[in-house]
């Protein structure tokens, strides 16, 4: 395993670069594999014929699912769960309030307030969380 960046040799486990401090599937100047130096649009490396590309999906460990959210919307949208997990957190609590303030009467308003959003998040209407960071699948 080389660093994309500087082409250092990384140390078997290593999530960062110790000699340039990039994160090891950063860069876009050496083969990870056998660390030649590969053209920064290069999806495949000339030498040893390395993919260069890195999937994208689940790329950030902090992106939100929009199964998870789509599912608490729709099951617990009464509550503002699914908004309280993707950030809005305004929004979270007016649900929480109308349902929790009217001893659940509201909560016919609320859920089918949350019941809309969590089908708008499952078909991607709603598609980034209140940091406008992208729904995972
Ligand atoms: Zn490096
Ligand atoms: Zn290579």
């Amino acid at each position: 395993m080389f660093c994309r960046n500087c082409g250092n040799e990384l140390n078997p486990g290593a999530e960062v670069c110790l000699k340039c401090g990039v994160p090891k599937t950063k860069g876009h100047n050496f083969c990870p594999i056998c660390g030649a130096e590969t053209h920064p649009e290069a999806v495949l490396c000339v030498k040893c014929g390395a993919s260069l590309v890195q999937p994208t999906v689940n790329a950030d460990p902090t992106a939100k699912s929009k199964l998870v959210a789509g599912l608490l919307g729709i099951f617990l949208g009464y509550l503002g769960v699914h908004n309280f997990y993707l950030g809005y957190n305004k929004k979270a609590i007016a649900q929480l309030v109308i349902t929790l303030c009217t001893c659940g009467a509201g909560s016919l308003i609320s859920g089918v307030w949350g019941l809309i959003e969590g089908i708008m998040i499952l078909c991607g209407n709603i598609a980034t969380d209140a940091d406008g960071k992208a729904l995972t699948e």
